[in-house]
């Protein structure tokens, strides 16, 4: 009678799971080594976040940005399974499904990414709208089309947070919305994009104000009703009449990953050896934004896609070495610099000793986010598209 194979379950399709996934096929497995390789996901589609951005403006589709994990998945040995995580039972290795269902894993990959906090001030949960997922970028789009609509003298939008999606959404909705575009953005410390290069720092910094975004520093939220946003600024209130209020601010572990019983930091991430693995927990894996990882100087490595893909790849030869009775290697992060879409055919990037801003920019951007789309056939798909795209507009 032949052995079961063994069984690797991945939770979360993104940037650390599917590509972990897909990397995990690469390898040359013995027969009877072959694992079983189950990728579970609640979405049915992967979503390049990155370019979220370029939806809201209709630059890009959907199935540009967030193929279906069934299409991308044809053809290799991963299964997929849409559903929901709601439990893990360590002791026993199964994993616990919305849907009732229940799978064992030998080995565990956890890789569910994080979320946008709401629920710190008033009103924030109810009217305020986050911009993380497909679903967030279908709503502003469709409160925007109802604004639009209402042929108003001005639509007010607020942003709040000065990172880099907060940045990123305030450019490209200035070029949707054009001259009846009233952007805010609020940040609360003393100036936007703390933690990027002087350059890019300068470069956004151009790109609101040519857009004329008005930007509120050292500025606190302190209530969201469905028309209004209050501002506290040197410990003043202000309330300001607004049409939509966009939240960009923080990343939170998700809900199940705060109850299992995983050793984690104060900021209630999971705590990782250099391997990637849990610690204490050899058969689990943690990356992307749920897991504190640490570089050489025991500083934490920023929770970006960068990050979690160059964590795939190690992770997944970390699984097949577990497998194979080869040795595991440390995860080595290698900074390779910061890209921002900034508008529509603008974008900054900064790395390697590379700087590009303009046009130039925005066409690097746009072929480094191509290349890192999965599989070559979506990459071939997506580019062939960007090339004819010109000649069918032009046509139709
Ligand atoms: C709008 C936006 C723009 C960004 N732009 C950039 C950028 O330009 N550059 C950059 O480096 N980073 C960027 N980031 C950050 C980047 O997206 C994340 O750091 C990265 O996606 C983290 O990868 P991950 O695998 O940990 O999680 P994710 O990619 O978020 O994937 C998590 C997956 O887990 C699934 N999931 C969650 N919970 C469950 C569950 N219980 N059961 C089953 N499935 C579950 C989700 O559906 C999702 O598919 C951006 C983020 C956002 C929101």
């Amino acid at each position: 009678m032949s052995e079961q194979p063994l069984r690797i379950c991945i939770v979360g399709g993104g940037f650390g799971g599917l590509y972990t996934a897909l990397r995990l096929t690469q390898f040359r497995w013995e027969e009877e080594q072959t694992p079983e390789i189950i990728l579970i996901d609640k979405s049915d589609r992967f979503l390049f976040t990155p370019l979220l951005y370029e939806l809201i403006t209709e630059e890009m589709q959907t199935w540009e940005i967030a193929p279906p994990y069934e299409e991308i998945l044809a053809g290799t040995a991963i299964r997929f399974h849409q559903g929901c995580v709601t439990d893990i039972d360590i002791e026993n290795q199964q994993l616990q499904l919305d849907n009732h269902n229940s799978l064992h894993y030998d080995r565990l990959v956890l890789a569910m990414g994080g979320k946008t906090p709401l629920d710190n001030f008033s009103g924030v949960k109810d009217y305020a709208i986050p911009f993380r997922t497909l679903e967030d970028a279908y709503r502003i789009k469709e409160r925007l089309r109802l604004l639009e609509e209402k042929e108003a003298e001005k639509i007010r939008i607020a942003i709040v947070g000065g990172g880099y999606s907060g940045v990123e959404l305030a450019c490209k909705l200035a070029d949707r919305l054009g001259d009846i575009g009233r952007i805010r953005l609020i940040e609360r410390g003393e100036k936007i994009l703390s933690t990027s290069p002087e350059f890019n720092q300068e470069v956004a910094e151009n790109a609101l104000e040519s857009r004329r975004v008005f930007i509120d520093l050292e500025t606190e939220v302190t209530q969201v009703t469905s028309d209004s946003i209050s501002l506290a600024y040197k410990g003043k209130i202000d309330t300001i009449p607004v049409d939509l209020v966009l939240w960009t601010v923080g990343t939170q572990v998700i809900d199940m990953v705060n109850h299992l019983p995983l050793p984690k930091t104060s900021k209630g991430l999971l705590k990782i050896n250099p391997h990637l693995q849990v610690v204490d927990h050899p058969n689990i894996f943690a990356l992307g934004d749920l897991a504190a990882c640490y570089d050489e100087s025991k500083n934490l490595i920023p929770a970006t896609a960068q990050t979690a893909f160059q964590q795939s790849d190690y992770c997944a030869w970390n699984l097949w070495a577990s497998i194979t009775y080869r040795p595991l290697l440390p995860f080595a992060y290698q900074p390779l610099g910061e890209m921002m879409a900034l508008g529509v055919d603008n974008a900054t990037l900064s790395g390697l000793g590379i700087n590009l801003d303009g046009p130039l920019g925005y066409m690097a951007r746009r072929l480094i986010y191509l290349y890192r789309l999965p599989t070559l056939k979506h990459q071939l798909n997506v580019g062939i598209n960007w090339i004819t795209k010109p000649l069918t507009d032009f046509f139709s």
